[in-house]
């Protein structure tokens, strides 16, 4: 079929090379050659024709097209200007997409939603480049920007990372980060093989989906103790947050966690999300 020529290796060959296009490895750029995949991360994603969508890193147009054919509209954000000329050629015949050549953690999202997609609510979709996820999805979630969903495809352990729950060993202040302003799922995992070139490590496909209402708590304060406590993942919650700085009396912090029934004995990494959030509201004021 015309539409899904980007999915075949030899097409996507035949046109790199014809605009001497040359893969940046420290840009992330693995691209996405298995329709089955693309396919997926859009299914997952429950795209229908009155949604807006924001794909970061389209590369040479694989996932924006597939986005195309689903969306209302899709603004896709690039850093690599060369290219904007290929992109120009796979996805020019499509009047719902717009290419912003740009970095997507320099760019304004808010005022992109805003001038462009109708306030919102948005649904990002991405094939991430590795050496920024976090940072991306940072920007994303706790921006307060209209976001309904992210779909992205990322690095498995750092999936796994973000949805892990309490008590195992991925779990640490990526997924209390994730946990506090979404639902993740992880949709699928991804062999090497979907990807031109084949990346080193395995990748998933995981979903966030956004809180409407985020817990009554400091936020700033909540994530200096969540960053404490995890700062010594063997020290027992008691150790780490009386020496982290907060300048609060180690009985203050024993009374408070007594308090709260949580002993003080036990580690960050058995701590929920809502113990966290009872730690917060209880302690006194940090000094940092
Ligand atoms: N979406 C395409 C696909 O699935 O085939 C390409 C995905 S590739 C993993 C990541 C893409 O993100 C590349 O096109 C890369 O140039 C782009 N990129 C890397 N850093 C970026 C940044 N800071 N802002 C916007 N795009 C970026």
């Amino acid at each position: 079929m015309e539409d899904k020529r980007l999915y075949s290796p030899k097409y996507v060959k035949e046109i790199l090379e014809r605009y001497g296009f040359k893969f940046s490895k420290s840009l992330g750029q693995n691209f996405l050659i298995d329709g089955n995949i693309v396919r997926k991360i859009v299914d997952e994603g429950d795209i229908t024709s009155e949604d807006y969508i924001i794909e970061i890193g389209p590369g040479m147009g694989t996932l924006t097209e597939e986005l195309a054919l689903r969306a209302k509209k899709v603004v896709a954000i690039e850093i690599d200007d060369t290219l904007l000329p290929i992109l120009d050629e796979t996805l020019g015949k499509y009047d719902n997409v717009e290419i912003i050549h740009g970095d997507v953690l320099k760019i304004d999202i808010e005022k992109l939603i805003e001038e462009k997609l109708s306030g919102g609510p948005v649904k990002v979709v991405a094939n991430l480049p590795y050496y920024v996820t976090t940072p991306i999805i940072a920007k994303l979630i706790e921006d307060n920007l209209n976001l309904q969903s992210i779909i992205v495809m990322v690095q498995k352990e750092v999936a796994e990372r973000m949805e892990a729950g309490p008590g195992g060993k991925e779990y640490g202040s990526l997924s209390v980060f994730v946990n506090f302003y979404s639902k993740p799922e992880i949709v699928v995992k991804v062999p090497k093989t979907v990807f031109m070139p084949q990346p080193k490590i395995d990748s998933a496909v995981i979903k966030l989906e956004i809180k409407k209402e985020l817990p009554d708590v400091d936020k700033d304060k909540f994530f200096k103790i969540v960053k404490a406590a995890f700062s010594k993942r063997r020290k027992t919650i008691l150790n780490s947050l009386s020496t982290y700085g907060f300048n609060i009396e180690k009985e203050t912090i024993k009374e408070a966690l007594e308090k709260l029934n949580i002993n003080v004995n036990t580690r960050a990494e058995n701590l929920s999300v809502e113990d966290f959030i009872k730690i917060s509201k209880t302690l006194p004021p940090l000094d940092i």
